[in-house]
């Protein structure tokens, strides 16, 4: 089926009023924020958590009622993605509970997400980057791709080989 930004919404709040750590109180205040959409040509932001203007994000008091919505990929509402859009509402959510920053503490919440997507990340970046894409930058030696929205004009070199990448027209079409 389908996900929705409810549907997800509900079901990472079920699973985070399981665990010790969060309480009720933040549940519901967490319940309250309003999930909203990135534009679909947001590569490497796949989540955003969006405080008010002239929060102070430092301040010892930041939470929920601080946050002016949160913002997803719209391609984590697919079925493929639908486990990654979770982990990534989840990192959202924590933000929002007044974790400005990606410290320990952040690291500790967010580890305790039981599914391992370590990887998942970066697929979705090189997904995105590719349905984005207007230039390959090609390998000559592995054939590796790397999609991107501008050209690389001699200036990239592979990973694997460290050779430099050339510059391909991208086809949508052969994709
Ligand atoms: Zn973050
Ligand atoms: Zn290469």
């Amino acid at each position: 089926m389908q996900p929705t930004l409810e549907s997800m919404k509900s079901e990472v709040l079920h699973w985070m009023s399981s665990k010790p750590f969060f309480t009720n109180k933040e549940i519901q205040s967490l319940n309250t924020i309003d999930l909203g959409f990135l534009r679909r040509n947001s590569t490497q932001k796949h989540g955003v958590c969006r405080f008010h203007k002239g929060t102070d994000v430092h301040s010892a008091t930041l939470g929920p009622n601080d946050v002016k919505c949160i913002d997803l990929h719209p391609h984590l509402l697919t079925e493929d993605w639908q486990e990654y859009g979770k982990t990534v509402l989840y990192h959202e959510f924590i933000h929002a509970l007044g974790n400005f920053a990606h410290d320990a503490n952040f690291r500790r919440l967010e580890g305790c997400w039981e599914k391992e997507i370590s990887d998942a990340g970066k697929t979705f970046t090189e997904l995105m980057r590719r349905e984005n894409a207007t230039w390959l930058w090609v390998c000559s030696s592995c054939e590796k791709e790397y999609p991107r929205r501008k050209k690389g004009a001699g200036k990239y070199r592979c990973r694997n080989c460290n050779v430099i990448l050339k510059d391909i027209k991208f086809n949508q079409s052969t994709v």
